[in-house]
């Protein structure tokens, strides 16, 4: 089987595994975010149909500075506040018929991954100590992502890498694991009392439950830098083995008036709100009715499109066969970078059987 994903082949042979970043339960599922995980869960969908065993992992980043200072915030425990936003984050995934995940792994409960992971960094000459936290060596890590290194500055800061650490080799070092205030949430280490990094949190879980390398890791497209980038820095670093990741499935930015969607502009729009209003799967074929890593602008009257194309799609159903060769296009189309627009174009006009397919690969139903 062969798949074209970001312009590139990936042949594929047996087993699949897919790594997701997921959320930081802190607050409720905004439809950015939704975005990635449907198009992770389209992806899964095309490859099953194919014939392929997928494994997905999607963890839970329940170690993580947002997340405390949200808690601290409401005077509720981290633990009860990631608890509660993570059922309601799982109920909003399987309304919107996303798979649940094979394996869900939480930052929490792999701490000693983590730790391996700095120990074997520091081993490898490629960490440092200063005080009780251990700094990754990643200064190149951004010619990964393909920026220069003033916007790997900028990025750095704009997602609390602080690279005006003082203690730092190089700004661009990443925190494998930090020491911690006496009143923070804390383990121990072979440094002291801490918790990890972000990133590191990552690296740890992948190689802990897949090994060195997986076939396909999706994300947000604001991942890419520094959280991706230094992700695999730190595991291929680690393991020598390359590529962490055989390929990359980062969904474009949802953007309201051409601003990032993001909890600090409080522009979000939330799933559950849409829900109330369309059903699961107008929602749906809103976020996979176009190039999957190309930003897009929400709007209503979007949605409204989607659920208007979504009637054509069932009306193009319940005609009788049309075309014979439709259904097999529709399946092999979607390989082609999982192109569901000229997919849904082909589904519509052939009608009956094609039509039908792209409803159970897509769940459209
Ligand atoms: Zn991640």
């Amino acid at each position: 089987m062969r798949l074209q994903l970001g312009g590139r082949l990936l042949p594929m042979v047996g087993r699949v595994r897919m790594y997701v970043c997921g959320i930081t339960p802190y607050a409720v599922t905004q439809l950015g975010h939704a975005a990635t995980y449907v198009w992770a869960d389209a992806l899964d969908r095309v490859l099953s149909w194919h014939g392929h065993t997928v494994s997905i992992a999607r963890n839970i980043t329940d170690v993580d500075d947002v997340l405390f200072a949200e808690a601290r915030r409401r005077g509720e425990s981290p633990t009860m506040l990631a608890t509660l936003q993570r059922a309601a984050f799982e109920a909003t995934m399987t309304t919107l018929r996303v798979r649940t995940p094979d394996l869900q792994p939480s930052a929490a409960n792999h701490i000693g991954h983590v730790i391996a992971l700095a120990s074997a960094l520091l081993d490898q000459e490629r960490a440092y100590v200063r005080g009780g936290t251990v700094y990754a060596r990643t200064g190149s890590a951004y010619l990964r992502a393909g920026i220069d290194r003033a916007e790997a500055l900028a990025r750095a800061e704009e997602y609390h890498d602080h690279p005006d650490d003082p203690d730092k080799d190089d700004p661009l070092d990443v925190v494998l694991w930090q020491e911690t205030a006496d009143d923070e949430v804390s383990w121990p280490s072979p440094w002291g009392k801490g918790r990890p990094g972000w990133h590191a949190e990552c690296a740890a879980m992948v190689l802990a439950l897949y090994g060195p390398s997986v076939d396909i890791h999706c994300g947000g497209a604001d991942l890419a830098f520094p959280h991706h980038a230094a992700e695999a820095e730190l595991a291929e670093a680690a393991t020598g083995v390359m590529p962490f990741a055989r390929a990359w499935l980062r969904a474009g930015t949802v953007m309201v008036g051409g601003e990032k969607m993001a909890k600090s502009t409080g522009n979000l729009v939330l799933v559950e709100d849409l829900l109330a209003d369309y059903p699961a799967a107008a929602l749906r074929l809103l976020i996979l009715d176009r190039p999957w890593a190309e930003p897009w602008n929400w709007s209503r009257d979007a949605l409204d499109a989607a659920a208007a194309e979504l009637d054509d799609l069932y009306a193009a159903a319940a005609r009788p066969d049309a075309a014979l060769s439709g259904s097999a296009a529709i399946p092999a189309r979607l390989l082609e970078d999982l192109d569901v627009p000229t997919a849904l174009a082909m589904a519509i006009e052939d009608g009956g059987q094609a039509a039908r397919t792209l409803i159970e690969m897509l769940a459209l139903s």
